[in-house]
This record gives structure tokens, sequence and C-alpha cells, in this order.
């Protein structure tokens, strides 16, 4: 019998947090999503400080953004990031939507799907109007397309001008570990 060949997508990840030490919280998930099974960590970008968004008054957040290649279909994605989530302390059952938390993990891009089901839509919704999301892709994936929307580097220029704060190097050296 001829075997198949695998095959590898790549992923773009969103992470954010803004509890219990952002920065620390961020890195972790990077060194997280680099050990998840089947599956590479190929890029990641430096770490985003961000004011929150929506109603609720909290912490700034830190952003990330990660492209993994990856052989989990979307769905097994999603749950192993969700599986991570709750690894790293994340309680959906106490948390306010949008508020703040421990870890977040989106899946904002996966290859050139497009997935529209009622726990999973791909592209993640947000992108094109979330600057800390779109400057990360811009700095390691500019000619990423966003299905249905263009490239990373056309979504970005059409961003308000708003400027994100790069967190130096030094304070993450721990992803590098
Ligand atoms: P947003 O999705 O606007 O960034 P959020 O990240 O705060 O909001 P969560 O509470 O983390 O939202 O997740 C709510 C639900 O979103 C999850 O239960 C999951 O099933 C669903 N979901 C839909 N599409 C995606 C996606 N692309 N990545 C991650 N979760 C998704
Ligand atoms: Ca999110
Ligand atoms: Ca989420």
């Amino acid at each position: 019998m001829v075997s198949l060949p695998e095959l590898w997508i790549p992923a773009g990840i969103g992470i954010g947090s803004n509890q219990d030490d952002p920065v620390e919280q961020v890195s972790v998930a990077l060194r997280a999503l680099a050990g998840l099974p089947d599956t590479h960590l190929i890029y990641a970008s430096s770490l985003y400080r961000n004011p929150p968004m929506g109603p609720v008054a909290q912490s700034d957040y830190v952003n990330a953004v990660a492209i993994l290649l990856t052989r989990k279909s979307a769905r097994e994605l999603l749950l192993g990031l969700q599986a991570l989530e709750l690894a790293q302390g994340r309680r959906r059952d106490t948390e306010l939507h949008w508020g703040p938390r421990r870890i977040d993990l989106d899946i904002l891009t996966y290859g050139r799907q497009v997935i529209d089901d009622p726990d999973l839509i791909i592209p993640h919704p947000g992108i094109s109007l979330r600057n800390f999301v779109l400057l990360p892709l811009l700095e390691i994936c500019p000619d990423l397309p966003i299905p249905g929307q263009g490239t990373v580097s056309r979504l970005a220029a059409g961003l308000d001008g708003t400027k994100l704060e790069k967190i130096p190097t030094s304070m993450q050296d721990s992803i590098q570990d």
C-alpha cells in the first residue's frame, strides 16, 4: 500500500494575557506551543503591550503571535490550544467575556481554509480590526494571506496608525531558553 504524504498546514496563532505576570504567561504559552504534538513552532513575534479591548476595566494585555506548522486538523488544533489554556490556569467558568484572563490562544488562520462553525471561525473574525494581532503578524509574516481579505501587510495598512509598545527583548529572554 502506498502511504500518502503527511500534510503540514501553516497556522497563525494569537496569544494574549493580562493576568499573573502577562510577559511570563505569554512566554510560557510560546514554549507550550513549541511542545504541541504533531506541530512545529516556526516563528514567534516580539511581545507587545496593549491597552485592553471592550467595556471591562482591566490591566494592559501582552500580545504576541506565532506561526505553527501542524499536522493537526483545525478542530484538533483548537482542542490542543484549549488544553494548553486550561493547563496554564485559565478559568473559563469565572471569567467575563473579553474580561481579564491568564492566557488566551486563538487560531487566526489555518492554511487557506475558511471555517464557519458555531464554535470555530477561521480566519478569526477579529484580525482586520485588531492592531495587537496585525502588527505582530506584520513583524513575522507580512505576506501571510488572510483568506478573503488580502495579505497581512494590506490589512495592516488600513489600521488607524496606532502603535503598540514592543516589549524589550531582555524581558522575554526566557522564550529562547
Ligand atoms: P475573541 O474570539 O473575540 O478574541 P475571546 O478570545 O475572548 O474572544 P474566548 O472566550 O476565548 O473568546 O472563546 C470563545 C469561543 O470562541 C471558544 O469557545 C471557541 O469555541 C470559539 N472560537 C471560534 N473561533 C475560534 C478561533 N478561531 N480560535 C479560538 N477560538 C475560537
Ligand atoms: Ca481572543
Ligand atoms: Ca479565545
